[in-house]
């Protein structure tokens, strides 16, 4: 079976880990966010790409939830000796080499794509990772005085606190990485992972080419809810929900999405237990909807929302 999985980092890197435990045997694609791409001194950081390539590979710090198990963080430390750097956004030892590399790729004139398949080949990740499209599309935040600033300022130096007014995707005419669109439309089964819906898949879906895929998509598309109880899990994604008048609900997320047989982008949602009662109006809305254990706690518990995904996909 084909499984074609639409994630941002560390909450979709978390789901992909269940899937690949669930679905032994299944073909896995993700499509992975890059609008919250950016330079930093001469180096291209991809977060949710790196997210979950730690991830899947098993070298990522799970105490702290993103980057590398046994990180130090010599360098940076001498850049800021030189007054050169980056002092709001960490970037570990370990970690620079990923960029470092990822870099000399890019600089060689190879693109994402292809230096994405580079670095993963050096694990066994049991899921192929595309970038959504290999041309930069850097998510912009436009505050409430008008100003706008790149995502990752907004997010990591500013910790999403500065009242904001939208996010704008700057995909011009971005395309869709090779094998993008050939994935979506060979899937058997398409999950939307229980990522930040604002700043994770809406910047998938605004590349030219993604939602109308989708749209036409044979396979049925099951989403994950990123909010359980009306709160987030981890992170600051309800400052996103709130910018663009979305509440930080199960519902309003499904809502937000979109019945597939109404213009929208799901055919099916799952929420946690807790939101059971939340299913009616979902289903009202014209998608399916159902109750789960929605908390990745550990691999069991991650494999079996991954399970309840494809079933709900049936
Ligand atoms: P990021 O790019 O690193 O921010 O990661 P994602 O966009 O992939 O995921 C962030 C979202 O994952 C947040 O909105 C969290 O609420 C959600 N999330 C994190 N852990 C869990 C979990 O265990 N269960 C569910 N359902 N959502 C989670
Ligand atoms: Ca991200």
């Amino acid at each position: 079976m084909k499984i074609v999985v639409l994630s941002g980092g560390v909450g979709g890197a978390r789901f992909l880990r269940g899937l690949r435990s669930a679905a032994a045997g299944s073909e896995l694609t993700a499509i992975v966010n890059v609008g919250d791409d950016m330079w930093l001194t001469g180096l291209r950081i991809c977060p949710d790409l790196d997210s979950i390539m730690y991830t899947l590979a098993g070298v990522n710090d799970e105490q702290r939830g993103w980057g590398r198990v046994g990180e130090s963080e010599r360098v940076s430390g001498e850049l800021r000796e030189y007054g050169v750097g980056w002092p709001w956004f960490t970037l570990g030892d370990l970690d620079l080499g990923t960029h470092i590399a990822r870099t000399h790729y890019l600089r060689s004139g190879i693109p994402l794509s292809e230096a994405t398949a580079r670095l993963a080949s050096r694990w066994d990740l049991g899921v192929r990772l595309l970038p959504a499209t290999d041309d930069e599309a850097e998510t912009q935040v436009v505050l409430a005085d008008g100003g706008s600033l790149h995502f990752q300022e907004w997010w990591t130096r500013h910790r999403a606190a500065l009242p904001t007014r939208a996010f704008v995707y700057p995909v011009g005419s971005s395309k869709p990485a090779p094998g993008v669109l050939e994935a979506i439309v060979s899937a058997h089964v398409i999950l939307i992972a229980p990522s930040n819906p604002v700043v994770s898949i809406a910047p998938i879906l605004a590349i030219p080419g993604i939602r109308d895929a989708l749209s036409a998509a044979r396979a049925p598309i099951v989403g994950v809810s990123p909010i359980i109880s009306g709160a987030v899990v981890r992170g600051m994604a309800d400052a996103c929900l709130t910018a663009i008048g979305v509440a930080t609900a199960a519902d309003a997320i499904a809502l937000h999405y979109g019945a597939r047989s109404r213009g929208g982008l799901i055919d099916a949602w799952l929420v946690d237990e807790t939101d059971a009662a939340l299913t009616s109006a979902i289903e009202a809305a014209g998608i399916r909807a159902s109750a789960v254990p929605l908390w990745m706690r550990d691999l069991p518990s991650s494999a079996a929302l991954a399970t309840a995904a494809l079933a709900a996909a049936k």
